[in-house]
């Protein structure tokens, strides 16, 4: 008898895990809430547009783990690499193109000469590991030994990789990490053709295919335990039991869960931690708007447009344009309710780099908090173990779990860590 496992959660963390899961054949049933899957990952038709929640950017694309999951469990992934020459910094006073190759670090004005040898020299420090950062000094702390010019570079490269405002907050070992990878990589961003729902619809498809279930509008409420071991989930109406169980939902889900059980408080600590939160802001145009730019990052106020439709022409009626628009929101303007403020200044940054969009709106779409991770990488906040001691046969998986790289990166590799822990430990007879 194959293995049974219960997959709570059809985000991008839950369909991932399943799939290698139905895949090697244990019998695997995932639980999902929502009507729709994909959680963070989902895509909203309107107007003949295909809206994605997510610019759905892989970062890394070579040492991705989905490239992992497109050769073992035949994921198929159509790749759209990003063009660096058509990926600008705004200025304010001028624009100029973002040092994402060599020949844009030659390009760009944003270094003068001597800096743009300092940065590369930075760079190159950290691909050979000769810079690691220090335990308990955050990354603004920890360049202020250099340049201006090339901590300024570093952080603001930072805010969009992590999508934070405040990028010198984040842990330096955390960021030379990060960038090793990252910078060690041919392919530093793609896109995927179909958008994230591409992606979802190919999970399902390997979990159906392979004789998996998937349950939507079924919202776990209620864990049974023996001691350590969980024994059950309640839905609605049906209960669940299986060998294993993973569990692919956020911390405060998790927090409430688990109450009346002993375990709870081990979720607490996850549950108190601030997410990223930004400001979306989608576009579905009529008709193209003619613009040397399909990224442009206006460094002021720290909003990025990305042209997903430059990539993507899957989400657009024949002809039109899709552009997605962020705002990086800090605690503070959280708190004090800047949100409205930052729909104002996006518009702002539309009508000053693609004119005429306003003449050509047909649908859009504004989300003024959405969850780009449910952790942020900053300060203390520490990401979730994948595995707790007193739980012995239950596992989790998503972007504020500990694991590679960070957004959909980290709810990837999770699901890759807890599914390669299953497989290691068959259940015994
Ligand atoms: C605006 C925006 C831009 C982004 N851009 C990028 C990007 O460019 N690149 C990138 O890599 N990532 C990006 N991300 C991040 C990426 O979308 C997330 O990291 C990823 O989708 C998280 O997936 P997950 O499965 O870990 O979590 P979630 O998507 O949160 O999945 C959790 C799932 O669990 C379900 N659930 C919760 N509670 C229960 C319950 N009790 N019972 C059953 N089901 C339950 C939820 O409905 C949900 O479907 C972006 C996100 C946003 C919002």
């Amino acid at each position: 008898m194959p293995e049974k496992v219960i997959v709570v959660g059809g985000g991008l963390a839950g369909l991932s895990a399943a799939a290698r899961l139905a895949h090697n054949n244990y019998d695997v049933t995932l639980l999902e809430k929502a009507p729709k899957l994909g959680g963070r990952a989902i895509s909203i038709p309107m107007k003949g547009f295909n809206f994605n929640f997510g610019a759905h950017a892989i970062y890394a694309r070579d040492k991705s783990i989905l490239r992992k999951f497109e050769s073992e469990i035949h994921l198929k992934v159509d790749w759209k690499d990003f063009s660096p020459s058509k990926a600008f910094y705004d200025l304010g006073s001028y624009t100029t193109p973002m040092p994402a190759t060599l020949e844009g670090l030659y390009r760009t004005k944003i270094l003068d000469s001597q800096n743009k040898l300092r940065f590369a020299y930075e760079v190159f420090k950290t691909m050979a590991a000769i810079e690691r950062g220090e335990d308990g000094v955050p990354i603004g702390e920890y360049l202020e030994k250099e340049p201006e010019q090339v901590r300024d570079l570093l952080l603001t490269v930072a805010s969009s990789n992590f999508f934070t405002n405040e990028a010198e907050k984040i842990p330096s070992p955390l960021f030379f990490q990060y960038y090793k990878r990252l910078f060690s990589t041919h392919r530093a961003v793609s896109y995927i053709g179909g958008g994230w729902q591409a992606i979802v619809d190919a999970f399902a498809e390997i979990i159906e295919k392979n004789g998996g279930s998937i349950v939507t509008k079924e919202k776990v409420t209620k864990v049974e335990l023996d001691g350590k071991r969980i024994t059950a989930v309640h839905g609605k109406e049906q209960v669940y039991q299986g060998d294993h169980y993973i569990f692919c939902i956020p911390p405060k889900e998790l927090f409430s869960l688990f109450s009346d059980t002993p375990q709870q408080k081990y979720f607490e600590e996850y549950a108190r931690y601030v997410p990223t939160q930004v400001v979306v802001y989608d576009v579905g145009l009529s008709e193209r708007i003619r613009s040397p730019f399909t990224y442009v990052y206006q460094k002021a106020q720290r909003v990025f447009i990305t042209d997903i439709s430059y990539y993507d022409t899957t989400c657009v009626p024949e002809g039109g344009q899709l552009m997605q628009a962020v705002a990086y929101l800090n605690e503070e303007e959280i708190a004090s309710g800047k949100a409205d403020e930052k729909v104002a200044l996006i518009e702002s940054v539309y009508d000053k780099h693609f004119p005429g969009w306003r003449e050509r709106l047909v649908a859009k779409r504004v989300s003024k908090r959405a969850t780009v991770q449910e952790i942020k990488c900053i300060d203390d906040q520490r990401l979730m173990p994948v595995k707790f001691y007193s739980l012995s046969n239950a596992y989790f998986a998503g972007d504020w779990c500990k694991g590679e790289g960070q957004l959909s990166e980290l709810s990837f590799s999770s699901a890759y860590e807890v599914t390669s822990r299953i497989m290691k430990h068959p259940v015994e007879e």
